[in-house]
């Protein structure tokens, strides 16, 4: 039945796409790689905008697409149409897209992801704003009309099921969100489990943290905003607390102290 989660759901299921660009491989890259990436090597594919033959890189599964280097909407959203193009050819069951300042947490990724019945339209993460964004879509006669839709932000994570996936090509740079709720017709089921750096992180309260789907570090209103949470590693150290998290989840990593 199609209502019934799906039980038998590995995490090597899970195409995780990483968005990054040339100048943060060895700053954001390599703490992600040093982490969580370590745990999902296999079913991980780096997006970027730059060869790079540094060794640290050596083993990943790099993509380097021909997209600028820009922070636009066009340079990001050709990096989103490269990740769709590598899932779609790829056997996996779920698309997960994360930027370079997050931290994913595979078994809470694994978890609610499980308890969405196989073969289902799903689009899930976490909304970028308290209310949905107003757009006016152009229609065939050269009219518009006002749409609203709710769009996850891409700065939490999102994830999108095959079966909707195949539903909806992310032409002519066109967002997820839109296709998705506009043309398809289909919510985004709203996770609080998503976590961007826009949204203020101390308001985690501290035994909660190991167990989000996604984590993020950076700049909110001028400040370093991280999760709050206590360990050895001092805040010069792991400032961005993602050491921190990972040596909590998986204690027995090598360089943990
Ligand atoms: N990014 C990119 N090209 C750029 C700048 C950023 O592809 O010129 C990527 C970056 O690697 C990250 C995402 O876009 O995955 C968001 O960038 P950032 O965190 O710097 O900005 P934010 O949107 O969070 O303010
Ligand atoms: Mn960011």
């Amino acid at each position: 039945p199609r209502t019934l989660p799906d039980p038998h759901l590995q995490l090597s299921d899970i195409f995780i796409a990483v968005k990054t660009t040339g100048r943060f491989h060895s700053t954001r890259l390599t703490l992600l790689l040093e982490t969580w990436i370590s745990r999902t090597k296999e079913h991980t594919y780096i997006f970027t905008d730059a060869e790079d033959g540094s060794a640290a890189l050596k083993g990943y599964n790099m993509v380097v697409t021909s997209c600028s280097p820009e922070h636009s909407a066009q340079g990001l959203s050709c990096k989103m149409s490269a990740e769709y193009d590598h899932f779609m050819a790829s056997d996996k069951k779920w698309l997960c897209h994360v930027d370079d300042d997050n931290y994913v947490n595979p078994g809470a990724l694994l978890s609610l992801l499980s308890g969405f019945p196989p073969g289902g339209d799903v689009y899930v993460g976490k909304p970028s704003l308290d209310h949905p964004i107003r757009a006016h879509e152009l229609l065939p006669d050269n009219t518009t009309r006002e749409v609203d839709f709710w769009f996850a932000t891409g700065g939490a994570g999102f994830c999108l099921s095959r079966t909707l996936a195949e539903k909806c090509r992310p032409g002519r740079g066109a967002p997820v969100g839109f296709i998705v709720e506009q043309r398809l017709g289909i919510p985004l089921v709203h996770s609080a489990m998503f976590h961007s750096h826009l949204e203020n992180l101390l308001l985690l309260t501290p035994r909660h943290v190991p167990l989000q789907v996604t984590l993020s570090y950076g700049l909110f209103e001028n400040k370093m905003n991280s999760v709050e949470l206590q360990g050895t590693l001092s805040k010069e150290e792991d400032p961005s607390r993602f050491k921190t998290v990972h040596c909590l989840l998986y204690p027995m990593t090598n360089w943990c102290p």
